[in-house]
């Protein structure tokens, strides 16, 4: 696949992969054990470009396009996927509506310090009743002069513990299912707005995840994201839309990481005599391994690359989702069984990816989701 980067491309997955060596992987024990995000890192990243990488330059981006976004999001995978959850909810979830939709004061007040990893941003849609079904969500913008008042509570949100703002999902007008959303930007120390817990994961521990409240949380009108009531829903599967193609470089770059423990721990692992990479069992299960993740790679960057072009990607996007995180399921396994009892050691980093590596089926949308979007799309 590699070959079909551009030379701009393949220079940056390069930088990233040192970036990742030197200043994330020293960090990744500390940041397990104590299930918190070393936010330092926001900074360096942004200081590189390489926080939101395809943003353009003038907004403190790289400058890059989406297959720029996917090489990062893969090779931070092969690092850490804690941590990389944490950027990829910066460089896509938490930006990407501000950058799509938002005025130019958002941009400069949110967009531009959060490109640069002077803010941290956080992305509230899931609720404590409502997951999947997204249009049922309960929580209320009513307007209040220059206000908007805000009720309802955000669930399982990504770098909500430590956020300067998170865009909040919120129905002005309830009449109107899905059609009557809007998002806000609602910033850290605003009236009403606590987090009012850290939840403690199986896995991806060291991002920060948390349940966040909203109660009488009076945001300023003009935090509303587009220019009037009404029409959030788009916002939201625009942002959706591609999450999913990032989701196919986590997957990857999770997938190539198991692979990579896996071989070496095979090849070191005597039994019978001989390292059990040379039982044909191993070396099948490996090869079928090294296959899918090639097929899982060049799929994610195709779409990313027509998701550049401006196609609509909303099938291709929803099928890379569904075919990556679920192959990712069976690599994990088979990575975990070649290991043996070591495997299920703490001590090994094999069972970080397994537990880590789980979350992916459901995330930004289930498989049965992506399942279901597929075959709209298909016109079934
Ligand atoms: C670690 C973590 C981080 C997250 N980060 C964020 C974040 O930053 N922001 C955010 O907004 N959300 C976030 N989420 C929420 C995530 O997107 C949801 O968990 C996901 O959308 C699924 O919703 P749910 O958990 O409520 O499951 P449910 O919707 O309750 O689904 C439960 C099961 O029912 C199935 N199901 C539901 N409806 C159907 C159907 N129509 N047909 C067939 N099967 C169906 C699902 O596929 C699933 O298997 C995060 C979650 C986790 C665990």
């Amino acid at each position: 696949m590699d070959f079909e980067l551009s030379e701009e491309n393949r220079i940056f997955r390069t930088a990233i992969q040192d970036f990742a060596q030197k200043e994330i992987a020293p960090l990744v024990d500390e940041a397990e054990e104590t299930h918190t995000f070393p936010v330092q890192l926001f900074k360096k990243l942004g200081e590189q470009g390489f926080l939101c990488p395809r943003y353009p330059v003038e907004l403190g981006g790289g400058g890059g396009d989406k297959i720029t976004e996917c090489v990062m999001v893969e090779e931070l995978n092969r690092v850490n996927p804690g941590i990389a959850a944490a950027v990829m909810a910066q460089s896509g979830l938490a930006t990407q509506p501000i950058y799509r939709f938002g005025s130019e004061e958002q941009k400069e007040k949110f967009l531009i310090p959060a490109v640069k990893g002077e803010k941290i941003g956080a992305f509230g849609l899931t609720e404590p009743n409502v997951g999947s079904d997204a249009a049922s969500i309960q929580t209320r913008a009513v307007r209040d002069g220059d206000s908007y008042v805000i009720n309802g509570t955000k669930m399982f949100i990504t770098n909500g513990p430590i956020c300067d703002y998170v865009i909040v999902a919120a129905y002005t007008d309830p009449t109107k299912r899905g059609v009557g959303i809007n998002l806000f930007i609602v910033e850290k120390g605003t009236p009403g707005f606590t987090v009012s817990r850290k939840l403690n994961k199986v896995g991806n521990r060291s991002a920060e995840t948390g349940e966040l409240v909203f109660e009488d949380c009076a945001v300023p009108a003009k935090n509303m994201i587009g220019e009037k009531e009404g029409g959030g829903f788009d916002q939201l599967s625009d942002t959706l839309i591609s999450g999913r193609i990032t989701y196919g470089a986590r997957c990857t770059g999770t997938a190539q990481a198991a692979y990579d423990l896996t071989t070496q721990y095979a090849k070191e692992r005597v039994q019978f005599g001989q390292p059990i990479v040379k039982f044909q069992n191993t070396r099948f299960k490996l090869a079928e391994m090294a296959t899918h993740i090639d097929v899982m790679r060049t799929y994610t960057y195709q779409v990313a690359r027509k998701y550049d072009q401006g196609k609509n990607v909303r099938k291709e996007a929803a099928m890379v989702k569904l075919f990556t995180a679920d192959i990712l399921q069976k690599i994990l396994a088979q990575s975990m069984q070649i290991h043996g009892g070591y495997g299920y050691m703490m001590e090994y980093p094999i069972q970080r990816f397994w537990r880590d590596g789980r979350l992916y089926t459901v995330t930004e949308g289930t498989s049965e989701i992506q399942r279901l979007i597929i075959a709209k799309e298909l016109g079934l």
